[in-house]
């Protein structure tokens, strides 16, 4: 497949190592230089979907303009110049993670669709009545739906880990949680809605003390910090293209080949077998196994692009730009009279929800809006949490590498001036 004519290296803005060149990032997204309602955007959505940088956009279009064919089964050019870049991004997303093999690297629809196939092959085989999930407060709807319907399915419990006023799990309750009946532990890397970042390797090395293998909800995790799923030692590891700089559509799911060995495929198709009669079905291979029918190719290569950006910028550099930024966000919006912070722990990613005294989150993010300001308003899918929490609903500014304070001064002055409409 032809390549890309602009080198990463030079287009994704590393100044030096651990800094951005942040004129030069942002001129690498092309929605970053729209205006929104006649006001310059401060897109700060980001953890629900980051934007996407010229070279992401131009791979997945190239794709479309010469490349496309299906993939896997054509002799001709076009399927093997598929092929061999739709395998290219899952080889960059297995380095970008450190899984031992790209048999471990599944490509989903997103982070619910890896969650759904865990559910469906391992959790319908390996769990029964009476047996035990233990998942935390603070999981995305996508790591508790899916545990819940099986929960309903086969008798089996659903058991949660508390977190405290701050946002943080309670690591001796988790610990003291687990028992014989535990079968899984499911647990988000970094939440959504608080920014906590959950210490996920000793959450697996305590689960696997007692032989219970563990999930991880990667998907605020990969476009903020190094991910090296065999340092946390994880069995399973979900993220979205979306949330790094990606496509929406595609995710993948990581799980440890011994593990994806042992499941039965979860849908049933093309590509996902070897040979095919009326009496008999004999499987493909890790990791077709568990892909059936044509999978988004675009998609992926677009994924595998996002993979390569983040790369070329580096995680020193993404966590000093970020980690500043979530400083700055912090200490401007705490001096909002009115204005609490949801979510205090130590350990954040680039995340602040907050909640204002007397006003609505929904009327501060359609009047934000009308400032330019792009943020989210609502239960961010994390219903249980809010609930435990005492709240509806927060808003929600999340920050990207490509971020800059004034679009943090320019959020905060919307918020002054809400303030005063409300007055
Ligand atoms: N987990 C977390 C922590 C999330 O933030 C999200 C998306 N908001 C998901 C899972 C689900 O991701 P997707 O919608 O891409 O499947």
């Amino acid at each position: 497949m032809a390549e890309s004519n602009v080198s990463l290296k030079e287009a994704a803005s590393v100044e030096a190592a651990g800094t951005i060149d942040i004129d030069r990032c942002r001129d690498d997204f092309p929605v970053l230089r729209r205006e929104v309602h006649g006001k310059p955007l401060a897109f700060l959505d980001n953890a629900a979907s980051s934007q996407m940088p010229e070279q992401v956009i131009r791979a997945y279009t190239e794709y479309h303009s010469r490349n496309h064919a299906n993939v896997h089964r054509g002799v001709h050019l076009l399927s093997q110049e598929a092929t061999e870049a739709m395998e290219g991004a899952r080889e960059t997303l297995r380095e970008l993670i450190n899984a031992r093999s790209s048999k471990e690297i599944i490509f989903t629809s997103g982070a619910t669709d890896a969650i759904n196939l865990v559910m469906q092959s391992w959790g319908r085989t390996n769990v029964g009545e009476g047996d035990e999930i233990l998942i935390s407060t603070m999981e995305h709807h996508s790591n508790i739906v899916p545990w819940r319907m099986l929960c309903d399915e086969k008798g089996a419990v659903l058991k949660v880990i508390p977190v405290s006023d701050d946002g943080i799990l309670d690591m001796e309750a988790f610990a003291s949680m687990i028992t014989d009946r535990t079968r899984l532990v499911g647990i988000v890397h970094v939440s959504n809605t608080l920014g906590t970042i959950n210490p996920v390797a000793g959450i697996t090395r305590i689960a696997h003390d007692h032989g219970v293998p563990v999930l991880v909800d990667g998907a605020q995790a990969v476009s903020h910090m190094k991910v090296d799923v065999q340092q946390i030692g994880c069995d399973f590891f979900v993220t979205s293209g979306h949330k790094m700089y990606g496509p929406t559509g595609i995710g993948i799911l990581y799980g440890k080949q011994e593990m994806l060995e042992k499941m039965p495929p979860w849908r049933g198709g093309g590509d996902m077998i070897l040979s095919v009669s009326f009496d008999e079905v004999l499987y493909n291979d890790l990791p077709y196994k568990f892909e059936a029918g044509t999978p988004n190719i675009s998609g992926a290569i677009g994924m595998g692009k996002a993979a390569e950006y983040i790369k070329a910028v580096g995680y020193d550099a993404i966590h000093n730009k970020e980690q500043e930024l979530l400083r700055y966000a912090t200490g401007q919006l705490q001096s909002i009279e009115g204005l609490r912070i949801i979510g205090t722990a130590p350990e954040k990613s680039s995340v602040v929800s907050f909640v204002i005294d007397g006003i609505h989150p929904h009327d501060i993010g359609t009047i934000l809006d009308l400032e330019g300001v792009a943020v989210r308003t609502g239960h961010h899918c994390t219903q249980p949490l809010m609930e435990r929490l005492g709240l509806v609903a927060t808003t929600r500014a999340s920050m990207a590498m490509y971020n800059r304070r004034e679009e943090i001064d320019q959020l905060v002055a919307a918020l002054r001036k809400t303030i005063e409409m409300f007055r």
